[in-house]
């Protein structure tokens, strides 16, 4: 087998050839991953089941046709993305020249993925690094054995070994990775390992992209139809088992919204998993026993009250969708991200103490805000900072592949472009992306 460094010298050599710098290389490529995707759905399925307990949907949702989006909208838009930019200002001493942007490839660029969507945050930068026109090695999660070992199988057979390889392993390999020079290194994962990364990164100066995490509010407030939010709050935070970076970490409401919020969350939660959410096909399961531990926990120190949930199974790793109240700024739940089921209610009196609250922490990845009054949503807006915003509905805004996806501060280093999505009550609807070929499981038949 060909060492790292070998790997990397291969891509390098092809990347000086120029084979990827062409259209049609890059448009065959992009077609190539396409049938990849397409063509072993049950595989892929089969693998996020083993590693995550991934319900049908949900991986067919956030996995696979995220990724066949993301590879339309490339495919779509590679031309016009290669055309150099004309639309460029000019002064008086270069008035009669041609001034332009040209777009060039990096390189040989790193993508390390984290394991709560193990195949598209590998495929997702990969499908820019190709439309960019540069050869890309991928770290997948070795936290997801499955979907990493099929990445490694199936990338080989579909795409260019000369400019696209797959490398495994763990932490020690990734770190003996990171020695070699790279022209980007794209990393999704925990703001711990971020650091590392950018140390690893600091002697060759190369340019990092972040993708981390951190806690997303979720803002309750005024006049509001509380059944809908309960259903677009459990939506959004319960997906994937509460492992989405953007999951809604928490609830700011005052005491007569969680009043009524909670009988809505307890029928929502009965609709979408039943009496029993352990033996339901639409619950996933936590990643390995060393994450249900770190969340059992944080549950166990908790000073707050569960008051819906609550049941876990170590043998297979289950906790229950749960919800706290009487939730406190010092309580151990509210001290890192969740990343699992488990929603604490915070009980705020004004919107002037969430907003406060809000700009006291990290400033989040996500930012969502529930309320009929347009005036709530937007003083929340303009009074806050966060990488992506929606307003009454969670998660939506990351599925968007003309949107750009990112954080702030924390969060990620190189975003500076708030994506906001206010959904119109005109054009309500409960999800936006139900694929036609599947049959709706009962979290999708929703009333609007
Ligand atoms: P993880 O443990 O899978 O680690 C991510 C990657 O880092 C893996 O490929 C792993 O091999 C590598 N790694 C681990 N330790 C390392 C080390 N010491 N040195 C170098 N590489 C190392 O995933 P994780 O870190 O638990 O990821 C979860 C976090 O990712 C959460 O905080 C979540 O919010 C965040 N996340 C962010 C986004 C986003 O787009 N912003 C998306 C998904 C997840």
């Amino acid at each position: 087998m060909a060492s790292q460094s070998e790997v990397i010298d291969r891509l390098r050599a092809t990347f000086r050839s120029g084979v990827t710098f062409p259209e049609q290389f890059r448009m065959t490529q992009l077609q190539n991953l396409l049938y990849l995707v397409e063509e072993n759905e049950q595989l892929i399925q089969d693998a996020l089941h083993k590693d995550l307990h991934k319900p049908k949907f949900e991986s067919v949702l956030s996995e696979i046709q995220i990724t066949l989006n993301d590879l339309y909208f490339a495919m779509e838009n590679l031309r016009t993305w290669m055309q150099p930019e004309y639309n460029i200002g000019k002064n008086l001493a270069t008035r009669m020249d041609d001034c332009f942007i040209r777009r060039e490839p990096l390189g040989v660029v790193l993508i390390i993925g984290a394991w709560n969507y193990p195949l598209h945050l590998i495929l997702l930068p990969l499908v820019a690094a190709i439309a960019a026109g540069n050869c890309a090695i991928l770290k997948p999660s070795e936290i997801c054995q499955a979907t990493e070992q099929l990445l490694a199988e199936l990338i080989p057979k579909y795409l260019s070994q000369d400019c696209y390889a797959v490398l495994c392993g763990g932490a020690e390999d990734t770190k003996s990775l990171l020695k070699n020079k790279f022209d980007h290194i794209f990393y999704t994962g925990s703001q711990v390992v971020a650091r590392s990364i950018l140390l690893a990164a600091a002697p060759h100066l190369t340019p990092v992209t972040l993708e981390l995490g951190g806690k997303s509010p979720c803002f309750i407030y005024g006049h509001i139809d509380i059944q809908k939010a309960a259903k677009r709050l459990c939506w959004s935070k319960f997906f994937n088992t509460g492992q989405s970076c953007v999951a809604p970490d928490y609830v700011l409401c005052t005491a007569q919204t969680r009043d009524a919020l909670l009988p809505a969350l307890r029928e929502t939660l009965r609709t979408f998993y039943g009496p029993d959410p352990g033996a339901s096909l639409d619950m996933g399961r936590i990643v390995t026993p060393h994450h249900w531990r770190r969340l059992m926990d944080m549950l166990e120190k908790s000073k707050g009250k569960v008051v819906i949930g609550g049941e876990s199974r170590e043998e297979d790793r289950y906790i229950a969708p749960t919800v706290l109240v009487d939730v406190q700024e010092s309580d151990a739940l509210m001290q890192e991200e969740i990343f699992g089921p488990i929603l604490p209610i915070l009980t705020i009196e004004s919107l002037e103490e969430g907003i406060d609250y809000i700009n006291r922490q990290e400033k989040p990845l996500a930012l969502y805000v529930f309320s009929d009054e347009t005036s709530v949503v937007t003083t929340v807006l303009n009074n806050t900072s966060s990488g992506g915003f929606c307003g009454n509905d969670g998660i939506v805004h990351m599925a968007l592949p003309g949107l750009p996806f990112g954080g702030v501060g924390k969060c990620v280093s190189d975003n500076v472009n708030k994506v906001v999505i206010i959904r119109r009550k005109a054009l309500d609807m409960d999800l936006i992306m139900v694929p036609c070929h599947l049959p709706l499981p009962s979290r999708c038949q929703w009333d609007g």
